[in-house]
């Protein structure tokens, strides 16, 4: 009973306790008045040693990468026009062919992140390389495309004179011979709705956009269906500007579809001149007023001058009035300089910035010399520097070094100071 009566005060107490702070606002103590309160002093704070770091099993963390511009390389290459000749020095056996040695030697020179050249014939028009032919109405077997693939091209232009050669199921044929290689393509196409797609790109996320023209199908465009024929090429006029206010649209439509970069090729002009005329001239600075970053010129079957063009804005395009041949024979011809065998491949550096500027950046020129040998083997070849020799193999009498030479010098005086290195 007496144990009751004190566990039943105690309770009493307890709860009186509880009940004198319901309701009323706690008051937090300063703890260094609590400290005061109880008479215990503040350590010295010059007493205490610093903590020692904790060992941390996280990494710092590190800050954010500053953004980086995007440097891609693109590089241009003439025309690849496949001779008899050409074609019979490929040949390994019944239908079957290998261009692959003939570019064993240049392929370590060509590794852009785009690198376009101007594919000049219909390819395998009939499936098993039958009929395969050079000149005047090519085809060409289907393996130059796994030979341009090995050397290291990655977008085929396909805007020429040669392109109704095999008739439109010739040029059918060869679109699906391009995608069954893996090429992507401008040029030509197989209906109105290809036609209006915009080629773009995305390289290493930047856009860019080609357009390719050509201002000749050798006579040939009746051999293609009125229904069709629009749309079957991109047809300009090299003798004049008409052409130019299209042109034009066109650039502006491939801008208003995304494009950073525009690179504009142009098929063109009168062959085996060194210089492009004045309208020609017109023509591709006209062009690059109105957006293009990239203008590449081919047909003449040599090379002709490069250069620079600037916009009001600061900003500049470049213009490479004819590229040459890159892979031909027409060392036939009654000309002592050879100067069908050679060619440019033209290297040029885009920039893209973080905040989304594109521009271009160095141009060098790689003078090319496709060479053949008294046994018509053929091989490209870099000449990068007179007096290298890539290969000495003799040729015509000379070797590819007197040869390659030549090359270099003609092309140094075509193009001028300032590409080669
Ligand atoms: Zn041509």
């Amino acid at each position: 009973m007496k144990k009751a009566i004190i566990l039943l005060i105690s309770l009493l107490l307890l709860t009186a306790g509880c009940s004198v702070t319901e309701g009323e606002p706690s008051v937090p103590i300063e703890p260094s008045a609590a400290a005061e309160d109880v008479g215990v002093p503040s350590p010295d704070p010059s007493l205490i040693p610093p903590p020692s770091p904790l060992p941390s099993l996280l990494p710092s963390p590190e800050p954010p990468p500053e953004p980086e511009p995007t440097v891609i390389t693109i590089q241009f290459a003439g025309d690849i026009l496949l001779h008899d000749s050409t074609i019979e020095n490929a040949k390994i056996g019944d239908g079957m062919y290998d261009f692959k040695p003939f570019f064993e030697v240049i392929r370590p020179w060509i590794g852009g992140d785009l690198a376009l050249c101007n594919m000049e014939t219909p390819v395998d028009v009939h499936g098993g390389n039958k009929n395969v032919i050079g000149y005047p109405r090519f085809n060409a077997p289907f393996e130059i495309l796994e030979g341009l693939e090995y050397a290291g091209f990655n977008h085929l232009i396909h805007a020429n004179n040669h392109v109704f050669d095999q008739k439109l199921a010739g040029l059918q044929a060869t679109l699906a011979n391009f995608a069954r290689a893996g090429f992507s393509h401008t040029g030509t196409y197989a209906d109105e709705e290809s036609f209006n797609t915009p080629t773009m790109l995305d390289v290493q996320g930047i856009q860019i956009g080609v357009l390719a023209y050509t201002d000749a199908v050798n006579g040939l465009e009746n051999l293609i269906p009125d229904s069709v024929r629009p749309f079957a090429v991109r047809r300009f006029s090299s003798n004049s500007l008409n052409s130019l206010p299209k042109m034009a649209e066109d650039i502006a439509a491939l801008r208003e579809a995304g494009a950073e970069f525009v690179i504009v090729s142009l098929h063109w002009g009168a062959e085996y001149v060194d210089k492009p005329t004045q309208t020609q001239q017109e023509i591709a600075r006209g062009l690059a007023e109105a957006g293009a970053d990239a203008v590449m010129g081919g047909h003449a079957h040599c090379v002709q001058p490069i250069e620079w063009h600037e916009r009001e804005d600061g900003s500049k395009s470049l213009i490479m009035y004819s590229l040459g041949n890159f892979l031909s024979d027409q060392s036939r011809r009654n000309d002592p300089l050879h100067k069908t065998q050679y060619g440019m491949l033209v290297s040029l550096t885009v920039t893209k910035t973080p905040e989304g500027d594109v521009f271009l950046g160095d141009c060098t020129v790689l003078p090319t010399l496709c060479a053949r040998n008294e046994e018509d083997r053929y091989t490209l070849l870099p000449q990068p520097n007179p007096g290298d020799a890539a290969v000495a193999v003799s040729m015509f009498g000379e070797t590819t070094a007197d040869w390659g030479n030549r090359a270099y010098e003609h092309i140094q005086k075509i193009v001028g100071e300032g590409f080669l290195s």
